[in-house]
């Protein structure tokens, strides 16, 4: 039976709601908590209760939240499973039930609910956590070979360099469980897929890096939306779900391009369109505008990635409205403030596009420039440092200039380009190994994937950063 997107929000908010689960609408975007950029998880509205600054006026509540994180951006497009905008259906406990009661639950909702089949299913553990090894192993009854420890790195949950965290324990599916536990290797996304994390929420973590424990043991869950229709709707990825491909379709049909014999380089630039385009009709529906400082820099840098990759595919005039109107649509059931802010999106939109369509104008004339003094001097290759800095400076993707390049005969230093950009990121890099979700740490990552120069960045105030 084909499961909607749709379909599976409401079996799970359903499921949690008959035991005694408030369902709650989905907090905005724009978090409450003023240290962290943007909501990255359905646990972030309850942070306060976590670390209990608040009293909930319920023990027990479900939501499905909107979350964006930039830090997943170098990942959009290129793997099956990751987007910067996502859905996060979510069971939260504060002080109630715990790790036992959420993993019976969280298997019952997997097998029964949404009907995967147990052999097809993996779970992991923290290294340490024998108490959740022994509850899939004792009372689910699931495999020893199929319960894998794991270190802190993926299997202790922090909702950021501070504040409250925990063991988790994450539910895999794996695609071909004929190919049998010895060396299960949950990295192996040919295999495996991670859709479910249930986090047991208590402690908190000072800025010493000291965990203390909370006053409340508390569950704090998260599936993705998109990844469970892409299990069961059996597509070959997020992206091909009813919950993103009709954006996509419509991208491909502005540029006159069939998405099923499309190349790989096609498919993902397509991927990122339909990736983004539903991440900023959703922030500018939360009120973000595009901007040169924090979340509104955010926008705009998302928004030119949509023309850039629009560009990539052919596009040449203004589209973004139109496919974003395609995002509204599909935004309508379950999020109709959407669709209230339909003007506003799409004048933003349309601003910013046309404002971005300049300035790779202006890029234009300084390329035809380069390319002159080139064959004057009867040159064949465009340096890299050019190419960079049609990159940087005016959002050329090298790809594009690689193509008119090849218009005129001529080639670019690839490798040229390839080392300015990684001296560029060496003098701005900043280790970020764990999720970083305060509003610099955002900020940087997003730096280091798309556009370096831009953010004048660690010392300066963003505010200040050259955008143009
Ligand atoms: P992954 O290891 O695949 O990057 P994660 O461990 O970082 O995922 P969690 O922080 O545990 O993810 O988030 C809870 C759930 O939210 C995940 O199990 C997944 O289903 C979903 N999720 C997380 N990040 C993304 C994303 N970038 N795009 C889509 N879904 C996501
Ligand atoms: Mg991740
Ligand atoms: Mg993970
Ligand atoms: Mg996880």
């Amino acid at each position: 039976q084909y499961l909607s997107g749709s379909d599976i929000r409401t079996k799970f908010l359903d499921f949690y709601a008959s035991l005694e689960h408030s369902i709650l609408p989905s907090a905005s975007l724009v978090p409450e908590d003023p240290t962290v950029l943007l909501t990255i998880a359905g646990m972030l509205p309850f942070k306060p209760i976590f670390l209990g600054q608040r009293t909930p006026e319920f023990k027990r509540a479900t939501t499905s939240q909107k979350c964006i994180r930039t830090n997943d951006i170098e990942n959009v497009g290129v793997t099956k499973r990751h987007h910067t905008f996502f859905e996060m259906l979510g069971n939260f406990s504060f002080g109630d039930y715990f790790k036992e009661q959420a993993i019976a639950w969280g298997w019952e909702i997997s097998t029964k609910v949404f009907g995967l089949p147990p052999e097809h299913l993996v779970v992991s553990v923290f290294e340490e956590d024998d108490e959740a090894f022994a509850i899939w192993r004792d009372q689910v009854g699931v495999t020893p070979t199929r319960i894998i420890r794991m270190g802190a790195d993926d299997n202790f949950w922090n909702s950021g360099p501070t504040g409250p965290c925990g063991p988790c324990s994450e539910i895999y599916y794996d695609f071909h469980p004929e190919r049998g536990d010895d060396n299960i290797d949950l990295e192996d996304d040919t295999r495996f897929i991670e859709f479910y994390n249930l986090v047991f929420m208590q402690y908190n973590r000072d800025a010493e890096d000291n965990l203390t424990p909370l006053a409340n043991k508390n569950i704090d869950t998260g599936m993705g939306l998109e990844r469970m229709a892409q299990i069961l709707q059996q597509v070959p990825n997020n992206y091909e779900t009813d919950l993103i491909f009709p954006i996509i379709k419509t991208a491909a049909d502005i540029a006159g391009i069939d998405y099923s014999t499309a190349d790989e380089k096609t498919k993902v630039s397509l991927k990122v369109i339909g990736d983004h385009v539903r991440a900023v009709v959703h922030m500018i529906a939360d009120e973000i505008r595009a901007s040169n400082t924090g979340r509104g820099y955010i926008l705009r840098r998302l928004i030119r990635r949509v023309v850039r990759h629009g560009r990539l595919i052919g596009i040449s005039g203004e589209f973004t409205t139109q496919v974003a109107e395609t995002a509204i649509a599909l935004s309508e059931s379950a999020y109709p403030g959407v669709r209230k802010r339909e003007d506003a999106i799409k004048a933003e939109l349309q601003r910013e596009e046309s404002q971005f369509l300049k300035t790779l104008g202006n890029g234009e004339k300084l390329l035809d420039k380069i390319i002159a003094d080139l064959k004057q001097q009867n040159g064949a290759v465009i340096s890299g440092k050019n190419a960079f800095d049609l990159y940087d400076t005016h959002g050329f993707p090298l790809e594009l200039t690689q193509e008119i390049a090849a218009e005129n005969n001529l080639t670019v230093d690839e490798e040229g380009f390839l080392y300015e950009m990684e001296e560029q990121k060496k003098r701005g890099r900043e280790a970020h190994e764990t999720i970083d979700l305060t509003v610099q740490g955002s900020i940087d990552k997003l730096a280091e994937s798309i556009n370096v120069t831009d953010f004048v960045g660690y010392t300066e105030p963003v505010a200040t950063a050259k955008i143009e």
